[in-house]
């Protein structure tokens, strides 16, 4: 059969982690093709809607914090690189009860890796930050180097500067099938076929259907972002609020200040808990996905409960324990993939980046990834 191309790597997907990835492989000199079923950016998978945090103090496990270290240099060598301010540092308050997951795990990481933080009570918090309502026994964990990334931006960034770089990045263009060859991969797309020595997955919420033995290990599930207008905006610019994570008696929560869309921005984890398939998403926004939202908007966020601006859907992809899954595929020499980012990962896309070059690249890194291996499966698997 014909081949329109000869690789050195093929990534699957374009989006926050495959347009890192090819970055990163372009930036090491190799010869890499970036394949995208929709636009580059585009609002059908897990990274639009403007912004993502990323924040040091990690309450879901302090081992992701090297790892954040490092993502945050290299989201910086971006900026510069491009010249662009992809992340903005407005300081991050994980809140909650003093005993809860959030605000034990966010200490304990802000202990164990020296991270300034300050410990604050729910009157400190609202003197501080007088956007934000805590009730009176629980606290906040302030750590000033949380912030927020743009999203798309940093996407169009990434892939303009592995363009520069000379990758090879075509969107509207699907991978149907992909398989090992004697000496590499062979990849068919909806417009052509492509030869490489490797290849990596990055196919967010498509993962499963590309992998099939990947598929019972990520669940695609549907989230709603939602933005309010501020009554009183000056309680909700970036430098009057930090990102604010809230492990609430509502469910845990997620919020920003204003910027790029003319309203305060929060979301639910898991919001209303429907589990999805990347094509049978609904991307209409309900009565119900607007009232989640709000109920912790006027609750913790009172002088934000003005009229709704914007409401958006969106795709976490979870895997059984919540953390990433990054790893050589078993039984196909050559073959690498990240998935399972679980609604958390966006912030690592500059290293994850790194780790997959290095992975397609020599099968090994030098990063601590022991956590993310497809190995803690094994049970399962
Ligand atoms: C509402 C919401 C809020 C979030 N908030 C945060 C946050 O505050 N901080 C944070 O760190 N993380 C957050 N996350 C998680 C984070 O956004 C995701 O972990 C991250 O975007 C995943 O990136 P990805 O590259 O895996 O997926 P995507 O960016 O969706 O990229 C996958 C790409 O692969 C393409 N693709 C799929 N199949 C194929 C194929 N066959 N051929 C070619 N291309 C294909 C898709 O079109 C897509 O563009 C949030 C997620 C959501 C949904």
């Amino acid at each position: 059969m014909k081949t329109n191309g000869t690789y050195d790597v093929i990534v699957v997907g374009v989006g926050g982690m495959g347009s890192a990835t090819v970055y990163e492989l372009a930036n090491r000199g190799l010869r890499v093709l970036g394949l995208e079923r929709f636009d580059i950016p585009n609002d059908m998978g897990s990274s639009h809607g403007v912004s993502r945090i990323i924040r040091l103090a990690y309450f879901e496990d302090s081992s992701y914090v090297p790892l954040l270290r490092r993502s945050y240099e290299r989201w910086r060598e971006l900026e510069e690189a491009s010249g662009e301010s992809l992340l903005q540092v407005v300081g991050s308050l994980d809140t909650g009860k003093e005993d809860g997951e959030v605000v034990r795990g966010s200490l304990e990481s802000c202990r164990e890796h020296d991270l300034p933080h300050e410990p604050l009570t729910s009157a400190e918090v609202a003197r501080r930050f007088p956007g934000c309502r805590l009730p009176e026994d629980w606290m906040g964990v302030y750590q000033p180097d949380g912030g927020f990334l743009l999203s798309e931006r940093c996407i169009v960034n990434h892939a303009f500067a592995a363009l520069e770089r000379g990758a090879d990045v075509r969107a509207r263009e699907a991978v149907l099938k992909w398989d090992c060859t004697g000496s590499g991969v062979r990849v068919e797309t909806s417009r052509g076929s492509y030869e490489a020595g490797s290849l990596v997955i990055s196919a967010g919420a498509w993962t499963g259907p590309l992998v099939p033995s990947l598929d019972r290990l990520l669940t695609p599930e549907r989230q709603v972002m939602g933005w309010f207008q501020p009554r009183r905006p000056e309680l909700y610019t970036p430098g009057a609020l930090p990102v604010v994570i809230g492990e609430f008696e509502e469910g845990s929560y997620y919020s920003f200040p204003v910027f790029g869309v003319p309203g305060f921005k929060i979301g639910k984890f898991h919001h209303l808990n429907e589990a999805t398939t990347a094509e049978g998403l609904d991307r209409d926004c309900r009565e119900e996905d607007e009232a989640a939202l709000r109920q912790a908007v006027a609750r913790y966020f009172p002088d934000a409960n003005g009229p709704t601006m914007a409401l958006k859907a969106c795709m976490f992809t979870n895997s059984p324990d919540e953390h990433f899954i990054i790893d050589a595929l078993p039984g196909f020499p050559n073959v690498f993939f990240a998935a399972g980012f679980s609604g958390h990962g966006f912030k690592f896309c500059s290293v994850v980046g790194e780790v997959m070059a290095d992975l397609a690249t020599r099968g090994e890194t030098a990063h601590d990834i022991s956590l993310l291996r497809l190995s803690r499966f094994e049970s399962v698997a």
